[in-house]
């Protein structure tokens, strides 16, 4: 495959900024480029010496003035959710029974499951977003129908079938041994095929019995390596009810704690109300909370603490998600943009870089998958995104007056969704453009 040189202006980050003037945080390149080839990024740097590296018949593609990102990552969203976004429910609960999960229902059906995964990698390339991670129905149907669409876009993407013997509608319901079966038999034929990892993925401790649970920790011993993802202390209802069906736990993240599933690879969707027992059990086992704001603030289900989590003597790792279909917007830049405005209310500052650090390299760090995804770094995957910060004519009035990279961030967060999305390079090739045209 010939290599290709994709020129703009470059920008990837290296750790966590600590603050507006934190420079050493990240990398910029006002005329840079990446060289690219068979999906992979072989360099980056100057547009200059990327020129003097590349072969001579190496293809050019110019993106400038545009902003070249690695490509967003969402670490929790749920994909058999698309048509739930925007139901209208006073809290959590009643949104899951009324709306939710009659809708997941219907990923039984092969076809319905296929529809939808089509729309759904469809959002996910408009939107920026090149890795996702993503609750598939209890159906393995719609694992598959998600999996085999991931494969076919060459998209690197964290899914599991969904665990749930309890609690739901009848047609939402697997068994213990069921559960253990077929998650094993989405491992065996899915993980790991193209670019595909297999989530180990109890919904939360409400809809699993104790022995799910253990179904989910054997599930756990034999396949390390998997990442794991449930919900974890998300509204004042929920928490209840969970300590009420496990009443031997000290609270809510003992229950996960008593089967084995914290650790580096889980992911624990909303994590808004954890006592201080709970965030240095989180701490200690090196879980990840993810943060969830349009879904927190739909749901009214409270302000994540960020600055308590990541502050303390025993700091927890974190993350940020779109949590479609609680979530009201597939853009991790909306999503970063209701974050900010939380952390407001919460008296505290967060900054743009930080925020454009954790749509990217920051998430990827919660999935452990830096090496791979989340930095324009040699050897990673050619997963980017290019932005314009003049996309509509609002934006471009206020680009007018924009004098710095993290203004121009600021501007991209506050006022951008999909429309400021250029193009998305999913493994080096421009999948955005290609949208709604048939694969070669
Ligand atoms: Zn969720």
């Amino acid at each position: 495959m010939t290599a290709t040189l994709i020129r703009g202006r470059t920008l990837s980050f290296r750790h966590a900024p600590a603050g507006l003037e934190d420079k050493g945080a990240y990398g910029y390149e006002p005329d840079g480029a990446l060289l690219i080839e068979d999906g992979l990024i072989l360099a980056s740097g100057s547009f200059d010496a990327m020129r003097a590296q590349a072969p001579d018949d190496a293809v050019e593609i110019d993106h400038r003035p545009h902003l070249i990102l690695p490509g967003f990552i969402d670490t929790h969203l749920h994909f058999p959710q698309m048509q739930v976004i925007g139901s209208y429910a006073a809290n959590l609960l009643e949104w899951l029974n009324t709306y939710t999960f009659p809708e997941e229902c219907r990923f039984v059906e092969t076809a319905h499951a296929q529809r939808i995964a089509t729309h759904f990698f469809d959002e996910m390339v408009r939107h920026g977003t090149t890795t996702a991670v993503a609750y598939c129905s209890v159906h393995k149907t719609s694992a598959d129908a998600f999996f085999d669409e991931a494969l076919r876009r060459n998209m690197r993407m964290v899914a599991g079938k969904v665990m749930m013997d309890r609690n739901a509608p009848q047609g939402l319901l697997d068994t213990p041994e069921t559960s253990y079966d077929e998650t094993r038999a989405v491992i065996a034929e899915w993980h790991g095929k193209g670019r595909n990892h297999v989530a180990i993925t109890p919904r939360f401790a409400i809809t699993s019995t104790p022995e799910q649970m253990s179904a989910a920790q054997a599930l756990v011993r034999e396949f390390p390596d998997l990442h794991v993802q449930t919900h974890l202390s998300e509204n004042r209802d929920e928490i209840d009810f969970t300590c009420s069906l496990y009443p031997e736990a000290n609270d809510y993240t003992d229950v996960y704690a008593r089967y084995g599933l914290l650790g580096p690879k889980t992911l624990f969707g909303h994590c808004i109300h954890l006592s201080e027992r709970e965030m240095d059990a989180m701490s200690e086992t090196g879980s990840v909370a993810v943060h969830c704001p349009t879904s927190n603030l739909f749901l009214g289900s409270g302000l994540f603490p960020l600055r308590t989590l990541t502050n303390r003597d025993k700091p927890v790792r974190v993350s940020f998600a779109t949590d479609i279909g609680g979530g009201t917007s597939y853009s991790m830049l909306r999503t970063l943009d209701e974050a900010y405005k939380i952390q407001q209310l919460l008296g505290e500052r967060f900054n743009p870089f930080e925020s454009f650090y954790y749509m990217t390299l920051g998430n990827a760090r919660a999935l452990s998958l830096e090496e791979r995804i989340g930095t324009l770094e040699p050897g990673t995957d050619a997963d980017f995104t290019v932005l314009d910060m003049t996309a509509t004519p609002a934006m471009a009035l206020k680009a007018e007056v924009v004098n710095s990279l993290a203004d121009e961030l600021f501007l991209l967060q506050t006022m951008g969704d999909d429309r400021a999305i250029a193009e998305t390079y999913v493994a080096g090739v421009a999948a955005k453009t290609r949208l709604g045209t048939p694969s070669p």
